[in-house]
């Protein structure tokens, strides 16, 4: 778990770090030059990434402090297991009792849960998710910050509006020194601890991605993930070696027919063992996949939760798939909200403590309420984007996405506000320049 509130280390074991939260103690694998125990310091995603002066960290805790206890007294209400309508399917009882005391469950149980429809038993299930969350992760919820550099790509992924299908579509390539505005921008004005690089597939090459990831590694303390389709195992050590210290690559889809279709001349298993490299390089892992593509049974959907868990992900992304007209998939439909719903809960059942579940954009396009809905049914993260404007309308994976119009200072806080109401502490988001605070949470 990491929180964008300063923390004190209070030990070191060679190159982990012993953090302490209000009383509340975290790993973190750090590297920073000598740091000492009584040092003041931000974690994200178990990475030590700065060392702050201890004034500035003790006037950052004092604002916390109170909201703190406040925060995780608001969600631990709210996650409260309710089993008050004895009418319910005795069959349904029995699952989420399992699921609550983790024991196993099958296949065919959870493909039960994804199947139901009645109101009482999907609040149940969402309920059961929530505890599992709170229980496993506290009140943390990961906001971070995504950037998407270039909508440039080489690929032909059958639903995706930023494909080579796409023929009118007006193509941008962010600059360096763009990019490296926009990092300081949220870094330093909106107080982002951690960024997500996109782009189309080999819209840069590893050479150019080196040197921006060093450059942004420099000037500033967070954590960058890249997301910029495959890069194979020496991209991967090139840019890890700049600097990254995570990917995001979905795998779309683990089943390998349904990929061939989506992906004509590529294959599921390129881009798994792209995960594993990475994983193994010490990279954290965000994947996941698109739901709802035609063809896509609820068992591919089951499987595509396990594999994700296989691959050791840090975060879960599953996302709706949302047609786009330009595209070959341009007149298929969406999945409904209430299907993704499920989908988060039964992920969180299937992987309780490790992976955050992230509710995406898409999801949120689909449905406005999807945010608070999701992270009361399982999810703990969100990220929020930060491309600027021009360029974000142009990022057309799909249409009409959510907060295309939104600047990010109202993003931010609207998000601390639902944060706020539901009891939960932003992560990866600390304070930065800019006139929201903190103070607000209050
Ligand atoms: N080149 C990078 C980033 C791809 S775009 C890569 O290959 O990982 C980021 C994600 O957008 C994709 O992984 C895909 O899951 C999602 N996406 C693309 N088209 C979409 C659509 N029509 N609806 C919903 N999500 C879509």
């Amino acid at each position: 778990m990491c929180y964008a509130i300063p923390g004190r280390v209070e030990n070191l074991e060679g190159k982990i770090a012993i953090i302490d939260y209000f009383g509340e103690q975290k790993k973190a694998y750090n590297e920073i030059d000598k740091l000492k125990i009584g040092d003041y310091v931000y974690a994200q995603g178990g990475y030590v990434i700065e060392r702050l002066s201890k004034e500035k960290a003790l006037s950052t805790l004092q604002v916390w402090k109170e909201t703190f206890f406040e925060l995780q007294e608001k969600d631990l209400l709210l996650s409260k297991m309710q089993f008050e309508n004895k009418n319910l399917d005795k069959r349904l009882l029995r699952i989420l009792d399992k699921v609550s005391q983790n024991l196993s469950v099958s296949q065919e149980d959870y493909l039960d849960l994804l199947k139901r429809n009645n109101p009482n038993e999907l609040n149940l299930i969402y309920k059961t998710a929530n505890f599992i969350r709170h229980k496993n992760f506290g009140n943390a919820c990961c906001v971070h910050g995504i950037i998407e550099l270039s909508n440039q790509c080489a690929r032909n992924c059958q639903y995706c509006g930023i494909s080579v299908y796409n023929e009118n579509l007006v193509r941008y390539k962010m600059l360096e020194e763009e990019i490296l505005e926009t990092a300081e921008m949220a870094i330093k004005t909106y107080g982002f601890k951690a960024l997500v690089l996109q782009s189309g597939q080999d819209a840069y090459s590893v050479d150019e991605l080196f040197k921006i990831i060093k450059k942004i590694k420099e000037k500033f303390a967070v954590l960058i993930f890249i997301s910029v389709g495959e890069i194979g195992k020496p991209g991967l050590e090139k840019l890890y070696e700049a600097g990254a210290r995570g990917v995001l690559l979905r795998f779309e889809t683990s089943n390998s027919i349904l990929f061939e279709k989506m992906h004509p001349g590529y294959k599921l298993e390129t881009r798994v063992q792209e995960l594993k490299n990475a994983y193994k390089m010490g990279y954290l892992i965000l994947t996941g996949g698109l739901i709802g593509l035609p063809g896509q049974t609820e068992e591919d959907i089951l499987n595509d939760i396990f594999l994700a868990k296989s691959l050791n992900a840090e975060m879960f992304s599953f996302g709706p798939f949302v047609p786009h007209p330009k595209t070959p998939l341009g007149k298929a439909i969406s999945p409904t909200s209430q299907f993704m719903m499920k989908v988060l809960a039964v992920a969180r059942f299937i992987d309780q403590d490790m992976a955050k579940i992230l509710i995406t954009t898409a999801f949120e396009t689909i449905d406005k309420t999807a945010r608070e809905e999701g992270l009361l049914s399982g999810a703990n993260s969100v990220m929020l984007n930060v491309t600027p404007k021009e360029y974000k309308e142009q990022y057309t994976i799909y249409p009409n996405r959510a907060y295309l119009n939104k600047p990010v200072l109202e993003q931010i806080q609207e998000t601390i506000s639902l944060l706020q109401n539901i009891g939960r502490s932003p992560t990866d988001l600390g304070l930065g320049e800019s006139s929201y605070d903190i103070e607000a949470l209050k």
